[in-house]
């Protein structure tokens, strides 16, 4: 069977006017014969290629004799034309005498349409995906200028805030020649001040690390006693609200390469939050234990929990559930976001499990062997 518009369709007409490929090859798929209609769509010219030349490198082979004997008709393939864009056409194979013909019928606008369509949005989206690019480094170029000049800031003020520490202390010491009311004033003052230094110091440490300048100094530590004395350290602050701290080991933990300052920074800050977030009388427990090349810090609070729409958000910098701990401490939202950076710099985790009302527990893992 001839498809449909070829059936009485005389050589002339196929020759002149229908929107249609003829192509007679002999058996070994040479093209032997073609249609004007073919010689002035196909590049380059088909007479004499062999059947496969004529069709763009993304589409399957087709073996016209094969074709032929089984038959096939409208199967659709795209060529290389003359114009810039190939042009899918249904290609129909018959058995001749010492060859195959061939038709193929055009697959009508629809696709041409969408071949067009689809080249357009492909160079709009190039143009799109350039603009970002161009943005995003834009963007970049303004996020360390912003760096800089906190640094800069936070580093120019933290003088003046330490000379008002100083002389607030010097007056202090002088507090027998003082009223009731100007010691008030002046314990005003410096916990103020305090909080403003500390305020200070995260932004700056914040802005070296955005800046890329985390800048880890490893060394061999044996890390039990290293956290004993940090625990150590905090026991003395929560003595003040009455809280314990208890340190378990439970295996035995090796010696591990890590930067002393900054893990104190980090121990120190997971700690304190959970001593500011909880209540008297309660108790904060550190368990160290390993998880297969990692070494495991768990300090678990009975204190006022996260909720759960916050618990991811506690690590993004100025990210603060409520203003004040339990008895007005201040907070600046900094130290998560800090700690989070310094634990990844090591190759570690961190994360929280929190439920509110009850308690949090935090998380952080230091690998047993550094990175070369
Ligand atoms: P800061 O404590 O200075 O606000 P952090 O970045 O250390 O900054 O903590 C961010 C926020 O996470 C805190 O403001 C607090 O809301 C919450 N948070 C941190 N630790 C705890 C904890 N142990 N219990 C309850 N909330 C906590």
């Amino acid at each position: 069977m001839r498809p449909k518009s070829v059936d009485n369709v005389n050589a002339r007409f196929l020759n002149d006017f229908a929107e249609m490929i003829y192509l007679r090859l002999d058996n070994s798929g040479r093209i032997l014969e073609a249609n004007n209609f073919a010689k002035a769509t196909l590049q380059p010219n088909p007479v004499g290629l062999n059947f496969s030349e004529i069709f763009v490198a993304f589409t399957q082979t087709i073996d016209p004799l094969q074709a032929a004997q089984n038959e096939m008709t409208h199967v659709p393939a795209s060529v290389n034309t003359c114009a810039d864009l190939p042009r899918t056409f249904f290609f129909s194979f018959f058995k001749v005498t010492e060859g195959v013909d061939v038709y193929g019928e055009a697959s009508g606008t629809e696709v041409l349409t969408l071949q067009k369509t689809l080249i357009e949005t492909n160079n709009e989206l190039s143009n799109m995906t350039r603009q970002l690019q161009k943005n995003n480094s834009e963007l970049q170029k303004l996020n360390d200028i912003k760096n800089q000049f906190l640094g800069m800031a936070a580093h120019d003020l933290r003088n003046p805030i330490g000379a008002i520490i100083a002389y607030s202390d010097f007056v202090m010491d002088e507090a027998k020649s003082l009223t009731d009311e100007q010691k008030e004033f002046l314990s005003i003052i410096k916990n103020s001040s305090n909080y403003m230094l500390k305020l200070l110091d995260d932004l700056l440490d914040f802005s070296k690390i955005e800046a890329g300048k985390l800048g880890l100094d490893l060394s061999r530590c044996d890390y039990v006693n290293f956290v004993k004395r940090v625990v150590k350290l905090n026991s003395a602050i929560a003595a003040k609200k009455h809280i314990q701290i208890i340190l378990n080991v439970h295996e035995v933990i090796p010696e591990l390469d890590f930067d002393s300052i900054k893990i104190e920074q980090v121990l120190n800050n997971i700690l304190s939050n959970a001593l500011k977030y909880s209540l008297r009388n309660t108790t904060v427990v550190v368990n160290m234990f390993m998880s297969g090349d990692f070494v495991t810090v768990e300090v678990r609070d009975q204190g006022v929990g996260i909720p759960k729409d916050k618990i991811d958000l506690i690590f993004q910098p100025f990210t603060r559930v409520s203003k004040q701990g339990t008895e007005g401490e201040r907070s600046t939202g900094l130290g998560l976001a800090i700690v989070r950076r310094i634990v990844l710099g090591h190759r570690g985790r961190i994360w929280v499990e929190s439920s509110e009302g009850e308690g949090s527990t935090f998380y952080f893992t230091l690998p047993v062997v550094a990175k070369e």
